[in-house]
């Protein structure tokens, strides 16, 4: 909760500045106090009635009566599918001052925009644009409708006429042209920054998705990539390298087609990361059902060439993909899913900056660069916390897998190898001693009268030996020898570089110590024997038998087969193979 406060202080505090930024209007621009900007503030407006369509004349006529309003915001906004808007403002041009400016209006998906610049009641040009006039014929090859020119000394008037079907926000700017081309490099950069470093996460991912074959990783290169799209579309970046002519509609289509495409792989991504299905299926089937009956709507829409509905349906996607981020990761947290804080975080910052470009395009805020630009800061934001956020789950894997095979390997009860454990250790040891014609023994023992300890003082009481014994026989042994918990109370011990002779030696003082410790178990001391088989490389003949032990598994059968005699000699003895195994 702690973390909820500061967030919403600092989005206050950022409220606030931004606010205090918004100076008084005033109709008329001064061109020598004003040099570049948002010129929202400077705006008379009124809209036409639908289907009556004004001209020039009867629009300037409209603006004398006075039944027009003032903007007060830097942007103007008006909402989905509304009626044409007139705008006008006036511009005053000092004698000493002759430089060109660039007029641009920061939304490349109006349809049409008609603009009129009047000089002493004479209309002195007429310059059209908008994603409705094909690309070559609009007055610059720009991403947004913009154009230059300079103007005649005293006032002027600029009249502009936006007509649209899409989202009718207006953040018209007025840049001296030096300015303007600054602003152009600046622009260019911020985004090349953003974007690059979006691409690069993607690529990442992408290659991880390739390499460790793991969804999440494939959604959210999609999620990335799908992200940079859809802002290189309704920047209206794309439309300046990928300009087909298809009518007013076609930047509104593309627009919404991309906001709901990364909307529908980031919420994939997000259900797939943080397994949301496990622990929250409810939410997991809302999610889905979201993710794809609104597409659908999209298409049916797109069917009977609707855009509105298609539009409307695309905002309501794209707004519930924040809430749902948020309460995703949230449910995460509650849930102890790891690196869910990290996710939560993300979404909180990513959806806190959605919020503050919303706000600025819908005129709640002031509409600045920095604004319009904080989705995408944020969206790079969320792009590195969720990479370190699944470097962190990668290492978490790694670890689990590193875990669980260890307890593969591993006997639960006395932490020494398992049988499969000892066979790993034994293979590349196993191939060297043979190669190179070294001496191995095999040591097997065997607790005496294990049963009837078992039955006396009960199978815990066993556990607590068994557990005692394996401590006492790693103590004994030495480095590099490989022991193991072959099964049931009984032990194996391969020793490398060692002979029959050496072997018995050993398993003698493996006896002894077994013998000899004592056991405190509830108030009684317990001692316990054990018997010891040996089968081990030796050079001399023994019953002139010769027997090659080429196999592992020969070698252990042997030592077993001397365990056997050792049980039946009287137990608490070492008893060794007595075939020659000739090392050869
Ligand atoms: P011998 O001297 O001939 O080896 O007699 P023994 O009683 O030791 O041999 P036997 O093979 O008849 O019995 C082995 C017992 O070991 C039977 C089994 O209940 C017990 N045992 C095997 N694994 C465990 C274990 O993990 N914990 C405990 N407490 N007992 C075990
Ligand atoms: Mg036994
Ligand atoms: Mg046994």
């Amino acid at each position: 909760m702690f973390v909820f406060q500061q967030i919403s202080n600092a989005i206050l505090v950022l409220l606030l500045i931004l606010i205090s930024f918004s100076a008084t209007s005033e109709e008329t621009i001064h061109l020598d106090r004003f040099n570049s900007g948002a010129i929202g503030k400077n705006v008379s407006y009124f809209q036409e009635i639908d289907g009556q369509r004004l001209t020039l004349e009867q629009a300037k006529l409209r603006f004398t009566q006075g039944n027009v309003k003032k903007s007060t915001g830097s942007s103007l906004t008006f909402g989905l599918g509304v009626p044409t808007v007139w705008l006008k403002t006036r511009i005053y041009r000092p004698a000493h001052l002759d430089l060109n400016y660039r007029l641009a209006i920061e939304t490349p998906w109006l349809d049409y925009v008609d603009t009129y610049i009047v000089h002493n009641s004479k209309t002195l040009s007429a310059v059209s644009g908008g994603d409705g006039i094909p690309y070559e014929e609009r007055p610059m090859q720009y991403r947004v409708f913009a154009f230059e020119t300079g103007f005649e000394v005293g006032y002027s008037e600029i009249f502009i006429r936006v007509e649209s079907k899409g989202p009718m926000v207006i953040p018209i700017r007025l840049d001296e042209v030096q300015q303007a081309i600054q602003r152009d490099i600046s622009t260019a950069y911020e985004y090349g920054l953003i974007y690059g470093l979006m691409f690069a996460l993607a690529a990442y991912n992408f290659i991880l998705f390739i390499k460790i074959r793991q969804n999440e990783f494939g959604l959210y290169a999609l999620y990335l990539t799908g992200f940079v799209f859809n802002s290189l579309s309704y920047t209206g970046q794309l439309h300046t390298i990928f300009t087909p002519n298809l009518g007013p509609l076609y930047q509104d289509w593309m627009d919404i087609s991309l906001m709901i495409t990364y909307s529908v792989f980031g919420l994939h991504f997000a259900r797939t990361t943080l397994k949301t299905k496990m622990y929250a299926p409810k939410l997991n089937k809302f999610v889905v059902w979201v993710a794809s009956s609104i597409p659908i709507g999209m298409l049916i829409g797109a069917l009977f060439n609707n855009l509105q509905i298609s539009m409307i349906l695309a905002f309501a996607l794209n707004s519930s993909f924040a809430f749902l981020f948020i309460i995703m990761g949230f449910k995460a947290v509650k849930n102890n899913i790891a690196s869910a804080n990290l996710f939560f975080f993300a979404s909180v910052t990513a959806a806190s900056c959605i919020g503050i470009s919303t706000s600025a395009v819908a005129g709640i805020l002031p509409y600045n660069d920095f604004t319009f630009k904080a989705i995408e800061v944020g969206m790079a934001l969320e792009g590195i916390l969720l990479a370190i956020l699944l470097a962190e789950r990668f290492r978490t894997a790694q670890r689990d897998k590193i875990i669980a095979e260890e307890n593969a390997r591993t006997d639960e009860l006395t932490s020494l190898n398992n049988r499969r454990g000892f066979r790993e250790a034994i293979a590349p040891l196993w191939q060297r001693l043979r190669h190179e014609k070294k001496d191995v023994t095999a040591v097997l023992l065997d607790i005496d009268k294990f049963k009837s300890l078992n039955d006396k003082y009960g199978h815990a009481t066993g556990d607590l030996v068994l557990t005692h014994i394996a401590k006492v026989l790693d103590r004994t042994a030495r480095r590099g020898d490989i022991l193991a918990r072959w099964g049931g109370e009984e032990f194996i011990l391969l020793l490398p570089d060692t002979n029959q002779k050496e072997g018995i030696l050993l398993a003698e003082k493996l006896r002894v110590a077994v013998s000899s410790s004592a056991i405190y178990y509830g108030g009684e001391t317990l001692y316990i024997t054990a018997s010891i088989g040996v089968a081990g490389t030796h050079d001399s003949h023994i019953n002139g038998k010769n027997v090659k032990a080429v196999r592992l598994e020969d070698l252990i059968q042997l030592a077993d087969d001397a365990l056997y005699g050792a049980k039946h000699g009287g137990r608490d003895q070492v008893f060794a193979n007595q075939l020659a195994l000739v090392n050869q």
